[in-house]
């Protein structure tokens, strides 16, 4: 069975295999592994030891995000969150409810991010000290391009928190090159294609040994302090127990990403599936709802069939028996599906799962493959 979400995504077998074994965590035979995992994500970021700490924390996504703005945005402080869609309205959500002072601006979904609105609401807004941007917005498929933003944010002397969770490993991101960046926060899952359940900060040590002790709120969230131990007790160990397991996958997963070429490989690979299913979809009838420009190499949304027997589930379920597994929802206004082109896939596969969407829109009798006005 081939996943085709966008995360967890399908792995190698070699990084499942990684995770087919007992560790014990504080053993000497685990902390190399778990210091090759932070040397190799310091690569992919752009060899930033010297400036800034890669910060393992367990958990999905979410919970590195909650902890980054906690550590990193004062509780004085003021977000301003471009609403590129739901993982943005998330990230609002997040700073929200940990109390701190979100400002939101709403923009078009369908095309990347304009850096002008952004500049406009930092001019009307001195109290703002920081921008929460997702890069590769998950629910739309756009990518919002982080050298544009940035350029106005740090000219406005404001800082940014990246939600770079579904973009690193594949779109760029050198933080060497982003001073105004405080921090980017992804997950092992997706473009590093290993396996789920931690999330991974990078974030910039003078942003974080400027966050005061304790203003996180929590222990188990706060950024700093998992710095703080790493300085203290060594790099080899976490602070509680850690999914070892994943990991040592993510290791497998990190020396596969450097053999594969790296970043730019990886996205390479991405936007040739994504390529492949976009056009493979118009060849069958259906519609992609973003325009070519803007559709980003992540994950394609495809308008939903205007026909009566069109049912979500019932073509998921069909899929499935074909070998794809996609998502039985989808985070569009119109009615529509989503395929992740990201994990172990190749334009081969993507050929594959048209072929199938194909037969599962002939088996389930669906004639009318355009979608409503
Ligand atoms: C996957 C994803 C997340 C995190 O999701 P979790 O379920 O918490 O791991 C956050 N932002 C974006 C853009 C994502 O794609």
């Amino acid at each position: 069975m081939l996943l085709l979400i966008p995360g967890p995504v399908t792995t190698r077998p070699e990084v499942r295999a990684a995770a087919a074994l007992d560790y014990a965590p504080w053993d000497q035979d685990f902390r190399p592994i778990y210091a090759a995992v932070r040397m190799g994500v310091a690569a992919v970021a752009g060899n930033v030891l010297g400036s800034h700490a890669v910060l393992p924390l367990q958990g999905a996504g979410h919970f590195g995000m909650e902890a980054a703005l906690r550590t990193l945005v004062p509780p004085d402080g003021r977000i301003l969150i471009p609403l590129t869609g739901s993982y943005a309205e998330r990230m609002a959500r997040l700073a929200r409810e940990i109390g701190r002072s979100v400002v939101t601006l709403a923009i078009p979904l369908d095309v990347p991010l304009a850096p002008e609105p952004v500049a406009g609401a930092l001019a009307r807004d001195p109290a703002i000290t920081h921008v929460g941007l997702v890069y590769s917005e998950t629910s739309t498929g756009v990518v919002h391009d982080p050298v544009a933003i940035g350029a106005v944010v740090r000219t406005a002397g404001r800082r940014i928190i990246v939600d770079a969770v579904s973009a690193f490993g594949a779109l760029p991101l050198d933080l060497g090159r982003h001073p105004e960046i405080d921090a980017a926060v992804f997950t092992a899952n997706k473009c590093l294609e290993g396996l789920p359940g931690l999330s991974i900060t990078v974030a910039r040590l003078d942003a974080l040994t400027n966050a005061a002790l304790g203003r996180a709120g929590s222990w188990s969230f706060d950024l700093r302090d998992i710095y703080e131990a790493g300085e203290r007790d060594g790099w080899g160990s976490f602070r509680f127990t850690p999914p070892a397991q994943i990991v040592a996958a993510l290791r497998v997963a990190l020396e596969l990403h450097a053999a594969e070429g790296g970043a730019p490989a990886r996205l390479a690979r991405y936007r040739a599936n994504a390529a492949t299913l976009y056009d493979g979809m118009r060849a069958i009838g259906l519609t992609p709802c973003l325009g070519r420009d803007a559709q980003g190499p992540i994950v394609v949304n495809v308008l939903a069939p205007d026909d009566g027997r069109w049912s979500l589930q019932g073509f998921v379920d069909s899929l499935k028996t074909r070998g794809y597994l996609i998502s039985n929802f989808y985070n569009t206004s119109r009615p529509s599906f989503r395929v992740g082109c990201i994990g172990a896939l190749t334009p081969n596969d993507m050929r594959g799962f048209v072929a199938a969407a194909d037969a599962a829109l002939r088996a389930l009798d669906i004639r009318k493959r355009a979608p409503a006005d």
